[in-house]
C-alpha cells in the first residue's frame, strides 16, 4: 500500500518497542498516533522528535483495557488524521510467576491488558479500519518456547496468535491483511527489569547470532509488515527473534 496520507494507531509507544515502532511508522511516511496508558511525558517525547525529524504524531491517552477509551482514542485518530489505516497492538506487560504461586492481580493485570486490550482495538480496527489497511499484533516468541513462570503472559500471546489467523479471515473482501511478530528477548524495560546480569547474559546468548534484540529489529519487521513490500503476508506469526527457536 503507497503509505502517502496514511495513518499508523501505535499502542503503548511511548517506550520501548512500541516507540521505535511509532518513530519508524512516521520516517515511513505515516502519520502516528502514539498512545500511552500513564507515561505522558514519554509519548510527548516520542512525538516531539517525530516533530523534528519533519513527521505527523499526535498522542492518545487510553488505557487499552477500557473500550470506551480505546474507542474515544480512535475518535481522536480520524478527527486528527481523518482515518486509521494501520493498527499496531503492541502494548503490554510481562509479570512471571510459577502458576502454583501466580495471584489474581498478576492473572487479571496480563490478561485485561495483552488480551482484553487487544481484542478491544481489534474490534474497534475491525469496524472502523479503511480498505488496504494493516494490523499488527506483538506477541511473544515465549509463546512458541513455553518457558517456564511466563505462563499467563505466554497463554495471553498464544491467545493473540490464535486471534491473528481468524481475524486476518473475517477481514475477507476488506484488503486488510493481520500478522503477528513475535520478538524474542529485545533490550527494554520490560524484558531488563528485576532480572540479573547473569540472567540477562544467558537470554543474549540463547540465538545463534549472539545478541539481545533492539526495539529497532522489531519495527523493522513491523515496517515491512504494514508496508508496501508486506502486502501478501496475511495471518502470519513472524518470529523476529534471532533465531531463538
Ligand atoms: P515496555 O518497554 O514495558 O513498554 C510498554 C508500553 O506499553 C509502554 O509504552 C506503556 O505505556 C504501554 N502500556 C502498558 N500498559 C498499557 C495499557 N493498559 N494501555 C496502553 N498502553 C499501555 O515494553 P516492550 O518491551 O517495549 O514491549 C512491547 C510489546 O512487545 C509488548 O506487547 C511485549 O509483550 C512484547 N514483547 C516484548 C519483548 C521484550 O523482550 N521486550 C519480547 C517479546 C514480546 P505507559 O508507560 O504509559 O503505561
Amino acid at each position: 500500500m503507497s503509505i502517502q496520507n496514511k495513518t499508523a494507531l501505535v499502542t503503548g509507544a511511548s517506550r520501548g518497542i512500541g516507540a521505535a515502532i511509532a518513530t519508524r511508522l512516521a520516517k515511513d511516511g505515516f502519520n502516528v498516533i502514539v498512545n500511552y496508558a500513564g507515561s505522558e511525558a514519554a509519548a510527548a517525547k516520542v512525538v516531539a522528535e517525530i516533530e523534528t525529524s519533519g513527521g505527523k504524531a499526535v498522542a492518545a491517552q487510553a488505557d487499552v483495557s477500557d473500550p470506551g477509551a480505546v474507542k474515544r482514542m480512535f475518535d481522536l485518530a480520524e478527527s486528527a488524521f481523518g482515518g486509521v489505516d494501520v493498527l499496531v497492538n503492541n502494548a503490554g506487560i510481562m509479570k512471571l510467576s510459577a502458576l502454583a504461586e501466580a495471584d489474581d492481580a498478576l492473572i487479571d493485570g496480563q490478561i485485561d491488558i495483552n488480551l482484553k486490550g487487544s481484542i478491544n482495538t481489534m474490534r474497534e480496527a475491525a469496524q472502523r479500519l479503511r480498505e488496504g489497511g494493516r494490523i499488527v499484533n506483538l506477541s511473544s516468541s515465549v509463546a512458541a518456547l513455553k518457558f517456564e513462570t511466563y505462563g499467563i503472559y505466554a497463554a495471553t500471546k498464544g491467545a493473540i496468535e490464535i486471534l491473528t489467523g481468524i481475524l486476518a479471515k473475517e477481514m475477507r473482501g476488506r484488503g486488510i491483511t493481520v500478522n503477528a511478530v513475535a520478538p524474542g528477548p529485545t533490550g527494554t524495560e520490560l524484558f531488563l527489569d528485576g532480572k540479573p546480569e547473569a540472567v540477562i547474559e544467558k537470554l543474549s546468548k540463547a540465538n545463534p547470532l549472539e545478541r539481545l534484540g533492539t526495539p529497532e529489529d522489531i519495527a523493522n519487521a513491523v515496517a515491512f509488515l504494514v508496508g508496501p513490500d508486506g502486502g501478501w503476508i496475511n495471518g502470519q506469526v513472524l518470529r523476529a527473534n534471532g533465531g531463538m527457536i
